[in-house]
This record gives structure tokens, C-alpha cells and sequence, in this order.
């Protein structure tokens, strides 16, 4: 059984390399981002709370996600191979918080996977995203520099977290898709 944290910032290719994994090994797929774009497409309270905080670019407050994800892992646990978790952790407390929900089911944190992108071409590929993606947050230069900047302040000390479990691995995020696939793999695969 697999739980990785697939890491980077806005536009790292994390949707993506996603989709990948979990045809390979199985796994579930938990995105608090498209957790919230669901429930904001159907209106729900969460959605409606959730809403201005995403079109804004800030972080959705940790409680609120925590719960969020608390709730899908009680839903899936008994039927999973294990979890990508991607956008999630965000925060400091959302990690602490995620390995105290783990540890309560046996489970823990196999590794994390973080993709290392370059500012500019994070910004060309998510303007580029915003032509089709219909996201409020993609189609606007201050909404996405708000977005790189929440990541460079709030986000990145996750990667620290894991860091001090020996859990991080950095892989190259600029590249063919299916090379930085292979690297992402090659990670997953040296897992005990
Ligand atoms: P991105 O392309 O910026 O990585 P996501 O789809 O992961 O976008 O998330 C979109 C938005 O949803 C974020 O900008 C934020 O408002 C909210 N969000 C998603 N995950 C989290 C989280 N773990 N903590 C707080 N807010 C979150």
C-alpha cells in the first residue's frame, strides 16, 4: 500500500502525473482542489464557503479542508490501494493533522513526490490552462501570482515536514510528460 504526497506549486503537472499513477498502481485520488470544484458546481455549503476563497487564490481554511479529507478517507479506506494526495497537504497543520487521521487506520505516509517547476514556466503553463479550464483562479495574473506566493509562503515548509521523516524526493517537473513520469516511478518504486 501506497500514500504519496505528490508536491509542487500552481501548474506543476500534479493533475496530471495524477492521473497517471493511479492507473498504474490503483490507487485512490484525493485533490482537495477537485473536491472543492465539486462541491462548488453543486452548490453545496461547503461549496458556497469554499468559493471566495479559491477565486481569490488564498487557501481555504485548514479546518474546513482537513475535515474535508477526513471524511473521504473514512469513505474509501476499506475499499483502497492507498491515496495520491495532491494539493493536500498545503499547510504545516494540514500535515500533522493528515498523519494523525492516517495513524488512527495503521496507515502512514510512504513519501513524498515534489515537482520542481521554474516561476516563469509555471505561469505560461497555467495562463495556457485557463484558455479551457474554465477556473475562475487560472485566467488572471494577480490571481496566480497570489496563488505562487501562498505556495512559496504557506505551502513550501511541507516540504521541510517530510524532509525531516526522510520522506521528500525532488523530481525535475519540466520535461515530457511521460520522462517525468518515469522519475516519478522510479521514486514510488524504491518505497519498502
Ligand atoms: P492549483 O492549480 O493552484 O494547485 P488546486 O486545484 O489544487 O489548484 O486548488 C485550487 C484552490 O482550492 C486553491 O487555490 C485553494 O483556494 C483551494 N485549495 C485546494 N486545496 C487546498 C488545501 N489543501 N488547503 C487550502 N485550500 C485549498
Amino acid at each position: 500500500m501506497y500514500n504519496i504526497v505528490l508536491f509542487g506549486p500552481p501548474g506543476a503537472g500534479k493533475g496530471t502525473q495524477s492521473e497517471k499513477l493511479i492507473e498504474k498502481y490503483g490507487l485512490t485520488h484525493l485533490s482537495t482542489g477537485d473536491l472543492f470544484r465539486k462541491h462548488l458546481g453543486e452548490g453545496t455549503e461547503l461549496g458556497v464557503l469554499a468559493k471566495k476563497y479559491m477565486n481569490e487564490g488564498r487557501l481555504v481554511p485548514d479546518e474546513v479542508v482537513i475535515g474535508m479529507v477526513e471524511d473521504k478517507i473514512n469513505e474509501t479506506k476499506n475499499s483502497t490501494h492507498g491515496y495520491i494526495f495532491d494539493g493536500f497537504p498545503r499547510t504545516t497543520a494540514q500535515a500533522e493533522a493528515l498523519d494523525k487521521m492516517l495513524a488512527i487506520h495503521n496507515l502512514a505516509i510512504s513519501g513524498m513526490v515534489a515537482l520542481d517547476v521554474p516561476q516563469d514556466v509555471l505561469k505560461a503553463r497555467i495562463k495556457e490552462r485557463g484558455k479551457t479550464s474554465n477556473r475562475v483562479d487560472d485566467q488572471d495574473e494577480d490571481k496566480i501570482n497570489t496563488r505562487i506566493k501562498v505556495y512559496l509562503d504557506e505551502t513550501l515548509p511541507v516540504a521541510d515536514y517530510y524532509k525531516k521523516q526522510n520522506k521528500l524526493s525532488k523530481i525535475n517537473g519540466v520535461g515530457e510528460i511521460d520522462q517525468i513520469f518515469h522519475s516519478i516511478t522510479s521514486v514510488i518504486n524504491s518505497y519498502s
